[in-house]
């Protein structure tokens, strides 16, 4: 059973909101080559770079 609303503090509300938007911003960073905000430990979807290199060749870079 949860706890009513009613019952609840407006504070412990959003105390427990703000750990909660925490907690899902960390499951992004920026990418160091362009910036974008991308998944860590993950290819960037922007660029294709990863540890500082490309690893998934883009569209652009292929024609080229
Ligand atoms: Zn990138």
């Amino acid at each position: 059973m949860g706890v009513a609303p009613s019952k609840r503090s407006k504070a412990r509300t959003r105390r427990k909101r703000t750990a909660w938007s925490k907690l899902t911003a960390a499951g992004t960073m920026e990418c160091p080559q362009c910036h974008e905000v991308k998944l860590p430990h993950r290819v960037c979807p922007s660029c294709g770079y990863y540890k500082g290199r490309e690893v998934v060749a883009k569209k652009v870079a292929a024609a080229e």
